[in-house]
């Protein structure tokens, strides 16, 4: 079934507590924690609490789900005080663009000027 939890899924596990994370804000359908390798000042992770590999997925079988991530990513960057100056969201999706974890996520940077294109 889509959405479904996986076993051997690491964001998964943190969206049941069985990996830790620092989390920094939760709703019904989200989860946004630190990035453990940040590379900004504010690197907030915000994933859907259900599975899905990767953005393109989510975003044909669960749209709504989308509009809750980049939401969430609005109030994380509200929270972290970097939304005024300008933040990045990045969904890399695929080996070839980055993607490590098969659990889509949006990263939310900020906190230091960027560069375009993206390196
Ligand atoms: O886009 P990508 O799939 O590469 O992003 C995965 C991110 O998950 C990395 O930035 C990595 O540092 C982060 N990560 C994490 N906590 C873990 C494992 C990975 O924040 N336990």
């Amino acid at each position: 079934m889509p959405g479904e939890p996986q076993a051997d899924c690491l964001f998964c596990k943190i969206v049941t507590g069985d990996v830790p994370a620092t989390i920094v804000r939760e709703t019904d359908t989200t989860v946004a924690f630190r990035d453990i390798n940040p590379q900004a000042p504010t690197h907030v992770l915000v994933i859907p609490k259900a599975h899905y590999p990767d953005a393109a997925t989510l975003a044909v079988q669960a749209p709504q789900l989308c509009a809750d991530i980049l939401r969430e990513a609005g109030e994380v960057a509200a929270q972290e005080k970097v939304d005024g100056t300008g933040y990045r969201v990045v969904f890399n999706t695929g080996s070839g663009a980055g993607q490590t974890v098969w659990h889509a996520h949006a990263h939310v940077l900020g906190g230091r000027g960027f560069n375009w294109p993206p390196g």
